[in-house]
């Protein structure tokens, strides 16, 4: 087994502890494999084990990759990174799901590369600056706009908190996402990375982003 397929089964095996300590089913967890800075064989060493969510932060270095990755069926492809609205354009036609919604004026110039899109509103819960995400004092409004666009298909909200020096650090961040969900009726909640994700589990994850603890360390550098 190459370091990819052992990586992915380790990380199975934790999702499958966390679901279970938390009573729910493993089926309601999707499992997004972040591979930012690792090249397209890593993601096909990583399709080839089973995985089928791709998370990428960059909408240019996915555009180079893509070519690379040729067909591979069923594969979804989740914008995970900050999105600029004039790179809305060709990241709507690479990816299946934007995570990163954070404006009207982005969610407009996605819906009118005129293709049909799964989004995600991303939510600024710290007052850290360097993060994007919409103010929960915004996310009515853009809730609002979003919904009323042809081509978006609303599906949740996303969160990125600090980083977190122990994963319960996460838990307060998590826990409020879970709450502004559920007070504007939406079904999914992308939570939880390589550090924190058994956390985001308990407290109603539908969706983790995993990096490191699949394909290993990132290089240092702009991830
Ligand atoms: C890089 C990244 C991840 C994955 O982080 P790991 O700690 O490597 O699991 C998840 N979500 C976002 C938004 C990221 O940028």
């Amino acid at each position: 087994m190459g370091l990819i397929a052992e990586g992915l089964a380790r990380v199975e095996q934790r999702i499958e502890q966390a679901a279970h300590r938390a009573g729910r089913s493993r089926g309601e967890i999707t499992l997004i494999g972040v591979s930012k800075v690792f090249p397209a064989a890593a993601i096909c060493e990583a399709y080839q084990a089973g995985l089928r969510h791709f998370g990428e932060n960059y909408v240019q270095e996915f555009q180079a990759k893509r070519p690379e990755l040729g067909d591979l069926p069923e594969a979804t492809f989740h914008l995970i990174g900050h999105l600029q609205s004039n790179k809305a354009r060709p990241a709507a036609e690479l990816f299946d799901v934007i995570q990163t919604v954070d404006s009207e004026r982005l969610a407009k110039r996605l819906d009118e590369a005129g293709r049909r899109l799964q989004v995600f509103v991303e939510v600024k819960l710290s007052p850290e600056e360097a993060k994007s995400g919409v103010s929960e004092q915004d996310l009515p409004r853009l809730l609002d706009a979003v919904r009323a666009l042809g081509n978006l298909e609303l599906r949740g909200l996303m969160v990125m908190p600090p980083w977190p020096e122990n994963p319960e650090d996460s838990r307060p961040y998590f826990r409020k996402l879970r709450e502004l969900a559920g007070r504007f009726g939406l079904a999914q909640l992308s939570m939880g990375m390589s550090g924190d994700f058994e956390v985001a589990i308990e407290e109603g994850a539908t969706l983790i982003r995993v990096g490191t603890a699949i394909f290993g360390p990132r290089k240092k550098g702009p991830a």
